[in-house]
């Protein structure tokens, strides 16, 4: 009930406030406001694409100047209404940022941010040398937006729908972190082979925020035209798109509010500064430039999260963490996978082989892995098990050899592709986003297994299903015995934990195979054995397991085979007992332990 009460609230005081300020203010700071809310809404975008997305962009300011442009030339040269021009300032700058998006965010590194910059530089170019364009006087004479009978030609009118967009505009980015896309994007920086064990593609992921942020950019543009009436480049400079990293930052990058706390900051002082020297020496500019840059980096230097760190930690301590949506009822499951029959052949290998150079990691090894079967692969350090898995989750490409999975080759597949078809994995060196909480990283391994994209989850039309999602992480991380830690980040845990956090995440994709890279290591004893009856349990319910171990004693008891493999190729294969008693085990590896 108090819940309810509080999501009305909010929204409530909010249009209270964006209805009454302006009215409160004197014209001038109506109209500083006004700037701040623009800019607000193209930092919104930047902490999105940059902050969270870990993708830098030089280039937000260009993309508010094609929509401002665009607007500008529909509705002075083609005498269109605003309200024409909004849907297509958006698709002009969607579609650049798609295009320039889908050429570069492939490069990995710098090379997105350098790209950026020759965009940022040349767009502005482009339009102070367009004759269309106005060149480099601009264009005039644009029209106010008007809605009915109001006309927003004061910035006292425009403020509300300025307000209301970027509060519109806050509202679904929020939405969208908390839904299964945006755990998605949350988990974007742990690379694209942690997003495509879960079934996701990074490309696909970067490439949609940079165009979201390109739209809040030019939601931005849009009215950035309608409010000042008049267009030129300088305001969508490189130098402006700077200016925008610099608020994302100094807000705090990863923070949305940061990005209503930095263009807050940075537009108010900038205000102020330019008054106070202007009255004091000639070289105002020079002197303001100069004091942002050491600003700059006494924050950086001070404050590296931004000012906005310190207030949100403020602010959740005040409030309790977020509960999930109340757990729907056992009726409302996702959807499960049918399990092969026992005693089906799940995995084949046949020859397989891996060369690193002249290092040839994997040599010529086959070996098959029926449903509900428990197959440990051993050997030595450095023998291969990690390449062999990373060939068989499709993670590296073979050299040669085929894979096959439920009688269907998988050796050119991606390695999304190969955990879409059912093959869960955990990782040798842990992949977790740290700043989840163990909840949403256990819900990240159920990615493939919704459905909800950027506009249900950011628009909050996808309750039933994330309800589904998360009852199903919550049952997943109760198998591995963390639910009471839900809500703690996923940072705080031991590393033995974390790998068992790995295994509730691999879990929740319903794998028809999981395959757990060195899962015991770090685990204390009591938490092994409980480790080996979870795999116990798995096992009874049709899932097929491949184990890679070091503790010897650990898979001897748990597996119904192994797998030796020594310098890349397989030396013994069979039930525990036979392989103990192998000599050529005997003497590669468990020789040298004892
Ligand atoms: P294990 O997991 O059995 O300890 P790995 O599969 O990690 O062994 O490594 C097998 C061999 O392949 C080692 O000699 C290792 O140095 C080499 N190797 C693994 N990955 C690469 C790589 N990406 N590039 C070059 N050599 C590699
Ligand atoms: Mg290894």
């Amino acid at each position: 009930m108090n819940q309810r009460i509080r999501a009305f609230a909010i929204p409530l005081v909010l249009l209270l406030l964006i209805i009454v300020v302006p009215q409160l203010l004197g014209k001038f700071y109506v109209a500083l406001l006004n700037d701040i809310g623009i800019a607000a809404l193209v930092v919104l975008g930047l902490v999105l694409v940059s902050g969270i997305g870990g993708a830098l962009s030089f280039g937000q300011a260009a993309f508010v100047g094609i929509a401002a442009y665009t607007t500008a030339w529909l509705t002075t040269s083609q005498a269109l209404s605003p309200w024409m021009g909004l849907p297509l300032a958006l698709l002009f700058t969607c579609g650049s940022a798609w295009i320039l998006g889908g050429l570069t965010m492939r490069l990995g590194g710098h090379y997105l941010a350098l790209s950026t910059i020759a965009w940022g530089l040349a767009v502005p170019i482009v339009f102070a040398n367009s004759p269309a364009l106005g060149s480099h006087s601009g264009i005039d004479g644009i029209p106010p937006i008007q809605i009915g009978p109001w006309v927003l030609d004061q910035s006292r009118s425009v403020f509300t729908l300025i307000w209301l967009i970027v509060f519109c505009g806050g509202w679904f980015a929020y939405n969208l972190l908390r839904s299964r896309t945006g755990r998605s994007v949350r988990a974007v920086r742990g690379g694209k082979v942690l997003l495509a064990s879960f079934g996701a593609d990074a490309f696909r992921v970067r490439l949609m925020l940079f165009v979201v942020a390109s739209f809040y950019a030019g939601t931005a543009g849009w009215l950035y035209a309608h409010t000042n009436r008049f267009v030129s480049a300088a305001p969508f400079s490189l130098h402006a798109s700077i200016d925008y990293v610099f608020m994302m930052v100094v807000g705090g990058m990863t923070q949305l509010g940061g990005a209503l706390l930095g263009s807050a900051l940075y537009i108010g002082l900038n205000s102020q500064l330019q008054d106070l020297l202007a009255a004091i020496t000639s070289r105002g500019a020079q002197v303001n430039s100069l004091i942002f840059a050491l600003l700059f980096l006494l924050i950086l230097e001070r404050a590296p999260g931004g000012i906005g760190r310190p207030l949100a930690r403020l602010l959740s301590r005040m409030q309790p963490r977020a509960k999930p949506p109340a757990l729907l009822s056992s009726s409302s499951k996702l959807v499960h996978r049918i399990m092969p029959a026992k005693g089906s052949q799940v995995l084949s290998v046949d020859n397989a082989v891996k060369r690193f150079g002249g290092l040839v990691a994997v040599n010529e090894v086959s070996f098959d892995i029926r449903a509900g079967e428990i197959v440990g692969l051993i050997g030595p350090n450095g023998a291969g098990k990690s390449t062999m898995f990373n060939l068989l989750t499709g993670t590296l490409p073979l050299s040669e050899g085929t894979v096959r999975f439920l009688d269907a080759p998988i050796t050119r597949l991606s390695q999304r592709e190969i955990a879409l078809r059912g093959v869960a994995r955990t990782f040798q060196h842990v992949k977790l986003r740290p700043a989840m909480t163990l909840l949403e990283n256990v819900a990240l391994g159920a990615h493939a297994r919704g459905h909800c994209g950027l506009w249900r989850g950011g628009l909050r039309l996808d309750r039933e299903e994330e309800a589904r999602i998360m009852a199903e992480a919550m049952r997943q991380l109760a198998r591995v015995g963390l639910a009471d830690r839900a809500y703690e980040l996923a940072g705080s845990l031991p590393l033995g934990t974390q790998r068992l956090l790995e295994i509730a995440r691999a879990l929740a994709a319903d794998p028809v195979l999981i395959m757990l890279d060195e899962p015991a290591a770090g685990l204390r004893l009591l938490e092994k054995q409980a480790l080996a009856r979870l795999l116990d349990t798995l096992r009874s319910e049709g899932v097929t397991v491949l184990i890679v171990e070091h503790d010897m004693e650990f898979v001897m008891s748990l597996v119904d085979r192994l797998v030796v493999m020594n310098f890349g190729s397989k030396i013994s294969e069979g039930k525990p007992e036979e392989v103990r008693a192998d000599p050529n085990v005997q003497a590669a590896y468990l020789g040298s332990e004892a």
